[in-house]
């Protein structure tokens, strides 16, 4: 099982969704929203865990958080993913647009000096200027387009440049989602919970559940359950061998704190 996108930290109870994880060897990629967050959320895990945290400065904030960006380039060279990170299009957040642009930008420049990172990327209504950024600093590492919502056409562009994408439950829930989902080669398709924020059954989703996107993804692919499985678990090989990442630590290495809460920086 992989969930290659979901905030643990914002789990009412953060450390029983690791220690789930771990047992039921579920390998989450565990995005952040700042790098103050990333600092609490990584003191969650410990090494062995199958847990990797990324270290994150989500669109949404980049406006009010974007003094963090000196906080990310110094946590950069202790992790191999970033995310969230990338642009928002939404009409409420067009103030702050130059502000995203700068911190997207600028995050892009300091994966592709520190050698490249595997990337979870936000696109939102915000897919070609993306795409535009990725092209302008292509050794910052290996685009992982999270919950894509493009265009068709922004679609090919993405894949033609090499995108990867992490697909979870709404993407099925439209007919704009399914056509997406049918134009996405195999081989770079990748699942996601988005947890918490996305539910099922009325409930927020964890890790372990991200089973019910490869059930999707079989009946989408009108493939058996296995063969969707096999797939996924080639295709995450495949991810991580391409990246090149040269960094001094994993982020999972770092112990759990002993004297403080461990969420206490996460937003
Ligand atoms: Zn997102």
């Amino acid at each position: 099982m992989m969930d290659l996108h979901c905030r643990i930290d914002l789990y009412p109870d953060p450390l029983s969704v690791v220690d789930c994880c771990r047992r039921l060897q579920v390998f989450v990629v565990s995005v952040t929203t700042t790098p103050a967050a990333y600092r609490g959320t990584v003191r969650l895990t410990r090494a062995g865990d199958p847990i990797e945290t990324a270290l994150g400065l989500h669109p949404q904030l980049a406006g009010e958080r974007s003094r963090e960006v000196d906080l990310f380039d110094e946590h950069l060279p202790a992790v191999r993913w970033v995310g969230e990170i990338g642009l928002d299009g939404s009409p409420d957040l067009k103030a702050a647009w130059p502000a995203q642009v700068q911190v997207f930008e600028h995050i892009l420049r300091s994966c592709a000096s520190g050698g490249g990172r595997l990337m979870s990327i936000h696109s939102r209504g915000a897919a070609g200027p993306v795409l535009d950024s990725l092209r302008r600093f292509p050794n910052a590492g290996v685009p992982v387009l999270h919950w894509f919502s493009g265009t068709l056409a922004e679609l090919d562009a993405a894949i033609a440049f090499g995108c990867w994408f992490s697909v979870g439950l709404p993407m099925f829930r439209s007919k704009k989602g399914r056509e997406i989902l049918s134009r996405i080669p195999r081989d770079r398709v990748l699942t996601e919970t988005d947890g918490p924020f996305v539910e099922s059954n009325g409930q927020p989703i964890h890790p372990w559940e991200v089973d019910l996107v490869t059930k999707e993804l079989a009946s989408h692919w009108q493939v058996s359950w296995e063969e969707t499985g096999q797939t996924l678990r080639i295709n995450l090989a495949r991810l991580t061998a391409s990246s090149s990442v040269d960094c001094v630590a994993l982020s999972h290495i770092t112990p759990p704190p002993k004297d403080r809460p461990a969420s206490a920086d996460s937003k």
